[in-house]
């Protein structure tokens, strides 16, 4: 008997066997994971396997989680009295274990520990840096077959905790992130691997999701207000399905917290959409040539959760949030003022996201004595390097119009699998 029920947002039908999947009815609603334990628990078990509100039941390995401190230096800069981070990464001084230095490392343990149990035998990844080594880390460890692809364009970020070797790589020729997608979807049907499903997978969401369930854990009540950077948006979106676990608790607060999001300038296209109160994104936000332009490439995504039934319109409207646009120089600030604020490196992205900490409590969307989770979503890489040998990432490159027989000719012998 499982402890949780898939269901759809739109129509709250329960669907079974739902691997990845969309409801029949409503095409454009996400499935959320309905845990049939509605009080949030903690069991004596390390890590992240804990929690109750997770969609695995045997877990196979050790994971990790983040770590959750009161902050001294950034909040004291700021005039905050109760600014909580959430740090995600490598700071073993702190607590924080992750060697892959990303949030994106409990996205990779939950979804391949779901996909085994839901008896897939391998999955195809796609993803613009850190979700790719979050990924192979975890294919590497736990032996489950993953294929990742990603666009040429970032691999000047990427680094893998293991060798390029042990985990498939391809990265694209001629496209960004949104091309690695395309490709990755037509290479799960030449393969009969699944595609990870993007925000469609429960188990992504509820992965990124920890990091609320580990502030509960430690804060003991919601935030007021909750900050991070956004690509896709679905680390949003997982914070606030957590959350509304939380309220339907009943233990932790009725205010679900407000969600501030921040995209690197020029390329935001859900910062456009939600400014004109609009579900839809523009094309004209969509231009590659805008990606080109941004620092942080980890947060390009030209297909974010945003219109979709439960994505991130709608989380944003839930909890009365806003969006942010943050220029470069204003990562960069953001990534000193973190370094010499708290003592650790941290990634771009997360520059993005300090940033929009200092702008909403400046502009008065953030008031000095309410409660504040800032997520810390990547950090720790210098500090990591001290410790541990990385490797660059020597992927297969091919062109995003590679045809499906190469794509097939290529990786399934890699695979060791008849397509
Ligand atoms: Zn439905």
């Amino acid at each position: 008997m499982s402890h949780f029920s898939i269901q759809c947002r739109n129509c709250n039908k329960i669907l079974e066997n739902a691997y990845c999947a969309f409801c029949e009815h409503c095409k454009d609603a996400l499935l959320v994971t309905q845990y049939h334990d509605t009080r949030f628990s903690e069991s004596a078990a390390s890590g992240v396997w804990r929690f109750n509100w997770l969609p695995v039941h045997e877990p196979s390995i050790s994971q990790p989680g983040p770590v959750v401190y009161r902050s001294q230096g950034l909040a004291n800069e700021l005039g905050l009295t109760n600014l909580f981070i959430a740090f995600n990464g490598y700071w073993p001084e702190k607590g924080a274990l992750l060697e892959t230095c990303t949030f994106k490392e409990f996205e990779a343990a939950i979804v391949l520990q779901n996909a085994r149990e839901n008896n897939i035998e391998g999955l195809i990844v796609a993803s613009a840096g850190n979700t790719a080594r979050a990924f192979a880390h975890l294919s590497a460890t736990t032996g489950f077959p993953a294929v990742i692809v990603v666009p040429r364009m970032c691999l000047g970020e990427m680094w893998y905790l293991e060798s390029s070797s042990v985990v498939p790589t391809l990265a694209i020729n001629d496209g960004d992130y949104s091309d690695a997608i395309d490709v990755a979807k037509r290479i799960a049907i030449a393969t009969g691997f699944p595609f990870e499903g993007g925000v469609k997978n429960i188990a992504k969401r509820d992965g990124l999701g920890i990091v609320m369930l580990e502030a509960m854990s430690k804060i003991g009540k919601l935030p007021d207000h909750y900050v991070q950077a956004v690509g896709s948006g679905t680390g949003a979106v997982g914070a606030w399905e957590m959350a509304e676990r939380f309220v339907k608790d009943g233990r932790f607060g009725s205010r679900l917290p407000k969600l501030h999001l921040g995209q690197n300038l020029p390329f935001a296209p859900m910062l456009h959409a939600w400014e004109k109160n609009s579900r839809t994104l523009f094309p004209r936000d969509l231009d590659p040539a805008l990606i080109s332009q941004i620092t942080t490439r980890v947060l390009s995504t030209r297909y974010p959760a945003y219109s979709v039934t439960g994505g991130v319109y709608d989380a944003l409207t839930a909890t009365g949030g806003r969006m942010y646009g943050v220029e470069n120089d204003a990562v960069y600030a953001g990534m000193e003022a973190f370094l010499q604020a708290e003592g650790i490196d941290i990634v771009p992205a997360s520059g993005v996201a300090v940033a929009v900490l200092k702008d909403a409590v400046r502009s008065g969307g953030i008031r000095k004595n309410e409660t504040v989770l800032l997520n810390i979503t990547g950090g720790g890489e210098k500090r990591l390097r001290k410790d541990k040998k990385t490797h660059t990432v020597i992927p297969k490159f091919v062109s995003k119009a590679i045809p499906d027989k190469e794509l097939e000719e290529l990786l399934c012998p890699i695979l060791k699998k008849t397509c």
